[in-house]
């Protein structure tokens, strides 16, 4: 008999396995659609040399999180490339804010705002592995020093409001397009928050992709599952909580929504829980374009054409505007959109003249529009002639984005909004987060903390909770590649 029941082969469903498998404990994958990998997922769509990753792209949470750090994905035929300039930021009339790797090359090139950058960047990056520990950690203990937290919090605050410290458009947007990936109403604490999160990593970890696109992630992890004994049952959907009765741990990859569907009335959730998960908010949705082109997008800048991913939102004032109005469910003409050109940072992924680009929009709720040409519009206005490049294209709503993972609800990609509440109570108000109040199932999707992106450690947190429920075990098992005694492959 199995030890534990995986539902969902996302980063965290496939991160709660790992570290269940390396503790000893047999484990059983359950995924609905029939490839593995939720946000990891890559495929050629209209041309079979070129990959296009259909959601993540670009990896700074999998580069620094403390999972991946030990997991060692380069170890394992995964490198993780590094773009010389992490993002950049077109403005009007073929201007550009841009962050380098190098915080002083990025500081050089943001005029009066240089000084200002630093200081607000190099202390974090100076103890980036506390302020990595403290974003993506559990968020139910106070950490031992509260240098890091008091650092953050001084500049959280500074950020938050319409005023900024920046003179500068160009600081002023940098800035904000890093704290628009949060998606929701801007300025906020939390958007700032996350702003200093992956702005600082930018100058420390990086903001990496991997060689080949983020399947190799995936496939990567689920080798290590099957490599130590762990079974995968892809186009497997599990509809109802009974069907894994027979388990003794069941470690569920969903949002909260499908949890109360899958539940049922058969397992009786109290009604406080009940309310709570029903409360659970969803952001705003996601809607992407990919293209296949046959050029490197034509930036009206070309020092864009360096970067690794590019924010188009015009200045900061225009960020706020579109980003509030989206969250307020309105329909923005020229929405924030993020670019992907992958072939900047890793060559392998053009072929010949044809390779792929990534993008998507930031819009309402379940908004069912076709995004491509919103997309292809947007981006055209900072690279004229990219609409001349253009092969093939495919379009995804953020309604048709839950139609594929019913994770991303109104095509919310963050599973869960997140305002300041549900950043540090998420998914409900509970010690443990990853429990519920049924005594053997867990929550380990990105709607438990520390939330979204591709990190591993909603999994690798769930886990390590269960392992200490129900097996007494108090230490993190190893997750390194390093070959278990006895094995031989
Ligand atoms: C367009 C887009 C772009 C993104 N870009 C980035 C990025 O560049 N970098 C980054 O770090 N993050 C990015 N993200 C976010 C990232 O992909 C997610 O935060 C992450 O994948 C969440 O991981 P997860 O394991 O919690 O859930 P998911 O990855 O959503 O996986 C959940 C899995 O569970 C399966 N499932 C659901 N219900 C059932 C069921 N009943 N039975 C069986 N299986 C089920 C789903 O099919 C899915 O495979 C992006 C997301 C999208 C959509």
């Amino acid at each position: 008999m199995t030890d534990a029941a995986i539902v969902g082969t996302g980063p965290n469903g496939l991160a709660a396995a790992i570290t269940l498998a390396r503790a000893g404990l047999s484990v059983t994958l359950f995924e609905k659609a029939d490839t593995i990998g939720g946000g990891l997922r890559s495929t050629p769509l209209f041309d079979r040399d070129v990959t296009h990753d259909i959601c993540s792209a670009v990896h700074p949470m999998a580069a620094a999180s403390a999972f991946f750090r030990q997991f060692e994905l380069p170890a394992r035929g995964v490198p993780l490339l590094q773009p010389d300039m992490p993002y950049a930021h077109p403005l009007s009339n073929g201007t550009a804010a841009v962050a380098w790797r190098s915080i002083y090359h990025t500081a050089s090139h943001l005029g009066p705002d240089g000084p200002r950058w630093m200081k607000l960047m190099a202390p974090l990056t100076n103890r980036s592995t506390e302020v990595v520990g403290l974003f993506l950690s559990p968020q139910r203990s106070l950490p031992r020093s509260l240098a890091t937290p008091l650092l953050l919090a001084q500049r959280v605050l500074a950020h938050s409001t319409s005023r900024t410290p920046f003179t500068t458009e160009r600081a002023r947007a940098l800035l904000t397009g890093v704290a628009a990936h949060a998606v929701g109403k801007l300025p906020s604490l939390t958007s700032t928050a996350v702003a200093l999160l992956l702005g600082h990593l930018a100058h420390s970890s990086g903001w990496p992709l991997p060689q080949g696109g983020s399947t190799r992630i995936a496939d990567a992890m689920a080798a290590d599952i099957t490599a130590h004994g762990g079974a995968i049952h892809t186009g497997h959907p599990i509809k109802d909580l009974t069907e894994l009765s027979a388990f003794p741990i069941v470690m569920l990859d969903i949002a909260p929504k499908a949890f109360l569907d899958m539940a049922g009335p058969r397992h009786t959730l109290p009604a406080r829980y009940r309310n709570a998960l029903r409360s659970y908010a969803y952001g705003p949705g996601a809607a992407k374009a990919d293209f296949l082109v046959n050029a490197p997008i034509p930036w009206a800048n070309p020092l864009v054409g360096k970067a690794g991913t590019v924010h188009l939102g015009g200045t900061r004032a225009d960020i706020l505007r579109q980003e509030t109005a989206t969250a307020a469910s309105r329909r923005a003409d020229a929405p924030f959109v993020l670019v992907v050109d992958p072939a900047v940072t890793d060559p392998s992924r053009a072929c010949g003249h044809k390779r792929p680009v990534w993008a998507y929009a930031h819009v309402p709720h379940g908004d069912t529009r076709d995004p491509v040409d919103l997309i292809r519009r947007r981006i055209e206005d900072y690279a004229p002639g990219f609409t001349d490049t253009v092969i093939a294209a495919r379009g995804l709503s953020a309604a048709q984005y839950e139609e594929y993972n019913p994770n991303y609800v109104g095509g919310d990609i963050a599973a869960g909004a997140l305002t300041l509440r549900q950043s540090l109570a998420r998914p409900t108000p509970r010690w443990d987060p990853y429990t519920t109040p049924l005594p053997r199932v867990y929550l380990c999707s990105a709607s438990t903390p520390p939330g979204p992106g591709v990190h591993g450690m909603c999994g690798y947190f769930a886990a390590l909770s269960a392992l200490r429920r129900h097996h007494a075990l108090r230490t993190s098992p190893d997750l390194s590649p390093k070959k278990r005694d006895g094995e031989t492959n």
